[in-house]
């Protein structure tokens, strides 16, 4: 009786964190692109927006021009936001107004959009990035940050609702494929995509092919049936161990895009981004990166990379990090991930190569100890990926890789929480590590700030 009280206890509390989460936005309508020119056209319809009040913007790229802004019964609303504003990342934020006040977010809106986007082919841009609408010619490659489709900024919480549900029908006369991330690819020159997951809008059309396997999908990738299979095998021995390792599901098939940039990248040099479920890499093709003898990659390094990119599933995804440690429960834990699936392939070799050359590297470094964090971005770029990592696997060494196995289990558990250096410490003890060992460990390793006193704990 009493566990049945506890149930039902739970149970409420589970009902009461659903019903205290915002649902997603509804995109739906129509875009056509005009592949030759670089010409978007949007016609869009925003419907189940949150009750934001006046707190929000409406964020489209600053190169699409609104043609109409209206409200549910078809009223041309007027707006703000076109002239001497500032931009939000690569977006102008507008927002109806009536009788000079913002007006509260409608229930639904009405958008019509048109932009034009230059085309590189022979010579490429200084620059590219996920907010670029980038079309080289062959592809169009427009990620959720370009915010090609319109965006609700909730201000107060300073959070872009960029997870929508979706109805769109997308014509291209001159796609061979058309892709909008979360559906199944499908052919030109026109075509309906549909998802009730909400879903960070990808889109990627053009003159390529799609390839559907079991585990994964690629996009302009033109593997032969074989490399096809080694690739997919690879991410499906991924997939496996981290449902095992995280005794969790792995949510989602991933697509695979290999896309040319409008910067120059490779041969070496690579470029990769993440709208979950898809991995984009631009530089190096996939096809480069397999060694069909042997039937895995070249270079373990690819290997880690897509471990690493497909780890952001459970961090990044399922647990979306906040606060003081939102790096370190973002980029070191998909790191850390990485690093297992790699010990998991490839042996103790690997990793004690991995710790090896990590240590060269951080070897001059000095860091603010992980409780003294108090601006997330004090987490530089080596810390998140470098260090981080190299603590969890001290983590591993001291109270050994079960307790480590249950830590990252664990911090799974509690989506919705801040994480924070609190919450660091509520896992460690949902892990099973003992008050005592951990302020030992704190001492001798978190506590440190010269990154060389990591050594003796490797
Ligand atoms: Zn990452």
């Amino acid at each position: 009786m009493k566990h049945f009280y506890w149930a039902l206890f739970i149970l409420m509390l589970n009902v009461c964190r659903v019903s205290g989460q915002q649902q997603a936005p509804h995109v739906s309508g129509k875009l056509e692109i005009s592949f030759s020119d670089g010409l978007i056209k949007g016609d869009f319809q925003l419907s189940k927006l949150p009750g934001l009040g006046k707190q929000y913007k409406i964020l489209l790229n600053r190169g699409l021009n609104i043609g109409l802004l209206k409200n549910d019964s078809g009223k041309v609303l007027q707006y703000s936001g076109f002239y001497n504003d500032k931009l939000i990342g690569e977006a102008a934020a507008y927002y109806p107004v009536a009788d000079n006040d913002t007006l509260s977010l409608p229930q639904k809106l009405s958008i019509s959009y048109t932009g034009a986007f230059p085309i590189y082919t022979d010579t490429l841009n200084s620059f590219d990035f996920k907010g670029m609408i980038a079309l080289n010619g062959k592809t169009l490659r427009a990620a959720e940050q370009s915010k090609w489709y319109p965006v609700i900024y909730d201000v107060k919480n300073d959070k872009e609702l960029l997870d929508v549900t979706y109805d769109i029908d997308v014509e291209c006369k001159d796609c061979q494929t058309i892709y909008i991330n979360g559906s199944r690819p499908q052919s030109g020159p026109a075509a309906r995509f549909v998802s009730a997951v909400p879903r960070q809008l990808l889109l990627f059309a053009g003159n390529y092919k799609a390839q559907v396997l079991d585990n994964s999908t690629f996009l302009n990738a033109d593997l032969s049936p074989a490399e096809a299979k080694v690739f997919n095998d690879n991410i499906a021995f991924i997939t496996n161990f981290y449902k095992a390792y995280l005794s969790a599901p792995y949510g989602d098939k991933v697509t695979l895009l290999q896309h040319k940039a409008v910067e120059t990248y490779g041969p070496s040099g690579n470029w990769g981004f993440v709208t979950f479920p898809t991995i984009a890499v631009a530089g190096e093709t996939f096809k480069s990166q397999l060694d069909m003898q042997k039937g895995t990659f070249k270079d373990t390094s690819n290997y880690t990379f897509y471990a690493h990119e497909m780890g952001h599933y459970y961090f990044g995804h399922l647990l979306q990090p906040n606060s003081t440690l939102k790096w370190f429960f973002l980029e070191s834990m998909a790191e850390f991930l990485s690093i297992k699936a790699g010990q998991k392939k490839y042996g103790e070799v690997f990793l004690r190569n991995y710790i090896s050359k990590a240590k060269a590297q951080v070897k001059d470094w000095k860091i603010k100890p992980l409780p003294t964090i108090v601006n997330p971005d004090n987490l530089g770029e080596g810390y998140r990926y470098i260090y981080g990592p190299l603590i969890l696997l001290a983590m591993e060494k001291r109270f050994g890789p079960g307790a480590v196995e249950q830590f990252c289990r664990k911090a799974l558990q509690k989506p919705g929480m801040e994480t924070n250096y609190n919450y660091l410490l509520t896992i460690v003890k949902d892990a099973g590590i003992k008050d005592a060992d951990w302020k030992k460990f704190e001492a001798e390793v978190i506590n440190q700030r010269e990154c060389k006193n990591i050594y003796p704990y490797l």
